[in-house]
Parts: structure tokens; C-alpha cells; sequence
């Protein structure tokens, strides 16, 4: 188990040196998880830039042979219980960033919505929680267009804008795949309503921003082009004094089961092979750089470190 008690880890690219990651897997305590999520949020800093993962919930998703294109229903069970978890199902949790800089206020991926699983949508809750004022923020940055990234973006009926003052900046190849009209006969019938949504909305606001690999959206963060689980998935780096953050997205789903088993497929990759090709490519230079990483799929506390255990990964979340 983890020893530190909340006070005494920070997290800076110093400190997460000093997480006491060599040696066997370790976790935060159950009940310390537990009383994050209850909460709803997580601050840390990196340099300047006060961070905020805003806790939007959890899909707890039935055990399916189609879930893992190369791994079976006990592999997965195998791997959950390895980590503690229950293997009742999959659960697949949903986390927002919110960087304040200087000058702005910028979220990163806009939640549910409340638009997809009961258990989901409470990140409006606790973004006011959090003593964010919803209005206040003035950035948007978007991975991908999965509905639990995007939904937050709009109403659930009348798909009216929840954040009509902000700017929301998205990857440019991911806006002209999803905007191409004659994507929907190509989609998957599961994916269809998505792309239709999608069509209806996006390129009639006037407040959307579509951008390129390694463009500064603000001082200090940077997208980073990271294909493969959509077309145009992209991560921000953020940078600050010392330290550096990866929010990655999507680029793996559970760190009990992607971070561990790096080479799993999950069946929501669009393109498997390039989707692994960039997970190990990001996840070895948060190694290398030491750099704090934080997953919207990474469970609750999202933020943490990352190093490399046998064939895999170990992801260790930390509490600022
Ligand atoms: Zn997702």
C-alpha cells in the first residue's frame, strides 16, 4: 500500500520521483479513493498551473467477449482482481481536467453530459464543488469525439450549447473526419447517432477551433498529436516551471487492464495497431520525463505516475 498520507505527496515533477514506485504494485487505499470520489475533485499544481480533476463518474460495464480484441472475459477478470478491483464488471470511469493559468480557465473534454450512464454526469456538480464557476471558463480542449467527451458540450434534447462563450479548440483531423457527410454510411451502426449529433452541431457554432500536432492553445500547453484510438485523438502537454503533465485521453482506457496489459486492444480503438503503437509511445516518455499523467479513464484520483513493470506499465495514482 501506499504509506503517504495525502499532505505528504505533492505532485511535481520533484516529488513524483519520490512516489516509491520501485518494488512491488501499490495502491491508494480503497477507503482514500473512495473519499475523492465522494468528494468529486482532486488540485495539484504543476509549476504555476493549478490543476483540477473533476470527477464525472463511472460506467460499470458488463464483462463482453467483443470487449478486448486480444485478451478473453478471464483475462480481464484475472487482470481486475490483480489489481484489486472487483470482476463483477468493467469499470470504466470518467475524469476532466481543469488547468488554471495566469490568464485562463480551460477544461479539458466536456464529460457525459449526463447523456450516457446513470452513474455518469456529475461533473457540473463538482466543478461548483470545486469553486469553479462553470462561465468562467474560457477553453475548451476536446481529444476526441466519443460521446463521453463531447456531450458535455451540449443540451440533452435540444443539443443548445452548455459553454456558447467559450472557445472550443479540437484536433483539426478529427473535425474533418467526423464533419464529412459521407462518413455515416461508413459508420458503424453504433457509431451512426454519434456522427449525425455531431453533424447537426458542430459546424454550425461558431466558436469551435480546429488545430494541428504541437500548437500552443495556451502558455504552456501544447496539443500532441496521439492517433489511433479515433482518427484525430490528440493528448496536451502542459508544461510549467519544472514540471510537465500529460492528460492523454484516451490513448488507454483502465490502467488496470491497458496500462498493465499496454498491448490490449480495446475494441473502442478505431485503428488497434496505431492506438498501441501510441500508448507505449506516450507512456515511455512521461517515463522519461518524469512527467505527472493523467488519463480520463484512469479511475479516481486520474492524476499520477507512470513506470515500467515487466512487460507493462504501473500507473500510480497520487493524491495532491
Ligand atoms: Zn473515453
Amino acid at each position: 500500500m501506499l504509506k503517504t498520507t495525502r499532505r505528504e505527496v505533492v505532485l511535481s515533477g520533484t516529488a513524483a520521483a519520490t512516489l516509491g514506485l520501485a518494488g512491488s504494485l501499490e495502491f491508494l487505499p480503497a477507503a482514500f479513493a473512495d473519499e475523492a470520489r465522494e468528494k468529486g475533485f482532486t488540485t495539484y499544481k504543476i509549476g504555476d498551473i493549478e490543476c483540477t480533476s473533476l470527477y464525472d463518474g463511472i460506467w460499470k460495464k458488463k464483462h463482453d467477449d467483443g470487449f478486448i480484441r486480444n485478451a478473453s472475459v478471464d483475462d480481464t477478470k484475472a487482470a481486475l482482481a490483480k489489481a484489486g478491483l472487483s470482476t463483477e464488471f468493467v469499470p470504466i470511469e470518467f475524469t476532466q481536467t481543469v488547468l488554471k493559468t495566469a490568464d485562463r480557465t480551460i477544461l479539458i473534454d466536456a464529460g457525459t453530459g449526463g447523456q450516457l450512464a446513470p452513474s455518469a454526469g456529475m461533473s457540473t456538480k463538482h466543478m461548483e464543488a470545486a469553486g469553479i464557476d462553470a462561465a468562467s471558463i474560457d477553453t475548451i480542449l476536446i481529444s476526441h469525439f466519443h460521446p463521453d467527451h463531447i456531450f458535455g458540450l451540449m443540451a440533452k434534447d435540444t443539443n443548445a450549447q452548455l459553454f456558447p462563450n467559450a472557445e472550443i479548440i479540437v484536433p483539426e483531423t478529427e473535425y474533418k473526419f467526423w464533419t464529412d457527410p459521407a462518413l455515416i454510411d461508413k459508420l458503424p451502426d453504433r457509431r451512426k447517432g454519434l456522427g449525425k449529433r455531431i453533424q447537426a452541431t458542430f459546424p454550425t457554432w461558431s466558436n469551435i477551433r480546429q488545430i494541428g500536432n504541437d500548437i500552443e492553445v495556451a502558455p504552456g500547453v501544447r496539443s500532441l498529436s496521439a492517433f489511433g484510438h479515433t482518427p484525430g485523438h490528440t493528448a496536451f502537454h502542459v508544461a510549467s516551471g519544472n514540471d510537465q503533465l500529460m492528460v492523454v485521453g484516451d490513448i488507454a482506457n483502465l490502467p488496470a487492464l491497458f496500462v498493465a496489459n499496454p498491448t490490449w486492444q480495446a475494441v473502442f480503438d478505431a485503428d488497434p495497431e496505431t492506438a498501441t503503437e501510441t500508448r507505449l509511445k506516450l507512456f515511455d516518455q512521461a517515463v522519461a520525463d518524469n512527467a505527472v499523467i493523467a488519463g480520463y479513464h484512469f479511475g479516481f484520483p486520474n492524476a499520477g505516475t507512470i513506470s515500467k513493470d515487466g512487460n507493462g506499465y504501473v500507473f500510480q495514482p497520487a493524491d495532491a
